[in-house]
């Protein structure tokens, strides 16, 4: 392909993502409280934070394990965005939760265990909504490309892909980090690339570690797992920053942040585009 390709920047209420700006997204895995919710939302916006992630209804590996406050949590999440001005993403599960979930939110989240439901990405691509589709947890590269495609072709040019770690034959940590894969994906596709390092290690004494690796391998931004009280949070308490530990992680990834610029400028795009099937191929 001859054509320069331009890199996708997705608009979300007064910002980008995808642009100069390194965009945060943070807050609880799941929405518990008002208290819970509002008291995260205004820590991490004080530390930089752009966007208020927060499950209202959430995949569990168990049956038995807290689904989700469902619309109250959606509620819990407008009245935060009200009070702080943060952008609000949360995940939908099923096709026919698309037009509740888009009415409440600024970005969709398409969960790791969805990554391949195609009537539930075509459904969320019509929504209009910026989608953050996740990586499926075994999912390679071209499958996550091709996932993002069927948004692409159903109208919907905003989509900000997330690498959160995959499994492999490692057990120490809850999935294997796959950072390769950030920088290839900054290479081979014009979309933005947020990199979960809460997800991807599964330990929060891991997630700084892994926070600055996803700025260092590309990343547009990241979205981590924040919580008052991480020892009682009802899921991923293992994995989630309390506040003190998240205004440090966001202090000592200035410096990463500031040299990520730099770099940026002088990575060019790969001249493939993502619309094109060859680069999908070659990493299938
Ligand atoms: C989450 O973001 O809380 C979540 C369930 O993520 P994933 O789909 O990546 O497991
Ligand atoms: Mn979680």
């Amino acid at each position: 392909m001859s054509t320069r390709c331009h890199r996708t920047v997705v608009p979300v209420l007064d910002f980008a993502i995808g642009g100069d700006e390194f965009v945060t997204m943070a807050g609880p895995c799941s929405v518990e409280s008002e208290h819970q919710l509002m008291a995260t939302a205004h820590r991490v916006r004080r530390a930089g934070a752009r966007v208020l992630r927060g499950g209202a209804f959430k995949p569990r590996s168990s049956p038995y394990a807290f689904q989700g406050l469902g619309l109250e949590g959606l509620k819990l999440l407008v009245a935060a965005r009200e009070e702080t001005g943060l952008a609000i993403v949360t995940e939908v599960m099923s096709e026919s939760d698309v037009p509740l979930v888009a009415e409440f939110a600024d970005i969709l989240q398409i969960g790791s265990r969805s990554m391949e439901n195609y009537s539930l990405l075509e459904a969320a691509a019509r929504s209009g909504r910026p989608i953050l589709l996740k990586r499926g947890m075994v999912a390679t590269i071209a499958d996550l490309l091709r996932s993002a495609q069927v948004i692409l072709d159903h109208g919907n040019p905003n989509v900000i892909l997330c690498e959160r770690g995959i499994r492999t034959f490692e057990t120490a940590m809850r999935n294997t980090f796959d950072a390769a894969g950030i920088a290839l994906l900054k290479q081979i596709s014009h979309l933005p690339v947020i990199a979960d390092p809460s997800h991807a290690c599964g330990h929060r004494d891991l997630v700084p570690a892994l926070a600055r690796i996803g700025v260092a391998a590309g990343s547009d931004g990241l979205i981590v797992e924040v919580h008052p009280n991480p020892d009682k949070a009802m899921s991923d308490g293992d994995q989630s920053l309390d506040f003190v530990e998240f205004d440090a992680m966001m202090a000592a990834l200035e410096p990463w942040i500031a040299l990520r610029a730099i770099a940026a400028r002088e990575e060019p795009l790969n001249e493939h585009g993502l619309a094109e099937p060859c680069p999908m191929e070659a990493v299938g």
